[in-house]
């Protein structure tokens, strides 16, 4: 591995993910970047050079490729954990266990893998840090939400636990919590509908992926003794889930 601090990224093929990537790789880091459509993260690594950014294949929702690719990675100070997303709109009375049981094996249990195999490399490189992208949806539950409201309220819960259980080690933990982001998040909530997903931020400006990659990199650059909790961001025409001003 090069000699600028590690970064992994993971849901680096797209959104906060791609765009973290590029924007720790202008801070000086190295990052390895991570998700399941290996020619995007390829793609990016060479737009940032060999310095800084290597590719490698990854799924968070199995352990395998998990270990293959934690395999690949040494020396890390730092893991941006944007793998993640929201399957459908149901509600309750109609919700399909198994959208219910990716959603959790994504943004919860794929947290779960990556951070416990980089643990040890963390707190080992004297300064680690873990930075979880939540969401908003994990304090504010909405109708046709609960799936979802209940993953980014459990990996909510991962990251106050970890800050408790290595309170006295060198390692901080982040969760930054979005509202509405204009990525490839609610076409694939969509089942790949654009009609539908370009509806969600019909006549109001959502924040970009660029925007919640700047708060990314501004966590990451803090001295080693100041801890961000959470961040919760939005763009001002949205001032709570489902609240939404619209210019039409
Ligand atoms: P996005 O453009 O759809 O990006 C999602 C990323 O997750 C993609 O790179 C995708 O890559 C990766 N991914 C999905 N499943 C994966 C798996 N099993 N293994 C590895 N990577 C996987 O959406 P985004 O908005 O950037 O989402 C990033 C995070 O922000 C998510 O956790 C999302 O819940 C959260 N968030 C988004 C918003 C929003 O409004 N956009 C708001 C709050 C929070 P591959 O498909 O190539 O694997």
């Amino acid at each position: 591995m090069p000699e600028r601090p590690v970064a992994v990224v993971t849901g680096a093929s797209s959104g906060i993910g791609a765009a973290s990537a590029r924007a720790l790789a202008a801070g000086g880091w190295h990052v390895v970047a991570g998700a399941r459509r290996e020619s995007l993260v390829e793609a990016l690594a060479g737009e940032l050079g060999p310095d800084a950014a290597t590719a490698l294949p990854l799924d968070v929702t199995n352990e395998v490729s998990v270990e293959d690719f934690l395999r690949n990675v040494s020396g890390c100070r730092l893991v941006v954990h944007c793998a993640g997303g929201a399957l459908g709109l149901d509600r309750i009375a109609d919700a399909d266990i198994d959208m219910w049981r990716s959603m959790y094996e994504t943004n919860v249990l794929g947290v779960l893998r990556v951070t416990q195999g980089l643990l040890p490399a963390l707190i080992a490189s004297g300064d680690g840090q873990v930075i979880v992208i939540g969401s908003v949806a994990a304090f504010e539950p909405y109708p046709g939400g609960a799936g979802y409201n209940a993953a980014k309220a459990g990996v909510a819960a991962l990251c106050d636990v970890l800050r408790l259980e290595t309170l006295g080690q060198p390692l901080r933990v982040c969760e930054i919590d979005p509202g509405m982001v204009e990525t490839e998040f609610s076409l694939v909530r969509f089942g790949g509908d654009a009609e539908a997903a370009g509806a969600v931020y019909r006549g109001m400006t959502p924040l970009s992926a660029e925007d919640v990659a700047e708060v990314v990199a501004f966590v990451a650059s803090r001295p080693a003794h100041v801890d961000l909790d959470r961040v919760v961001m939005r763009p001002r025409d949205q001032a709570r889930v489902g609240l939404v001003h619209r210019q039409d």
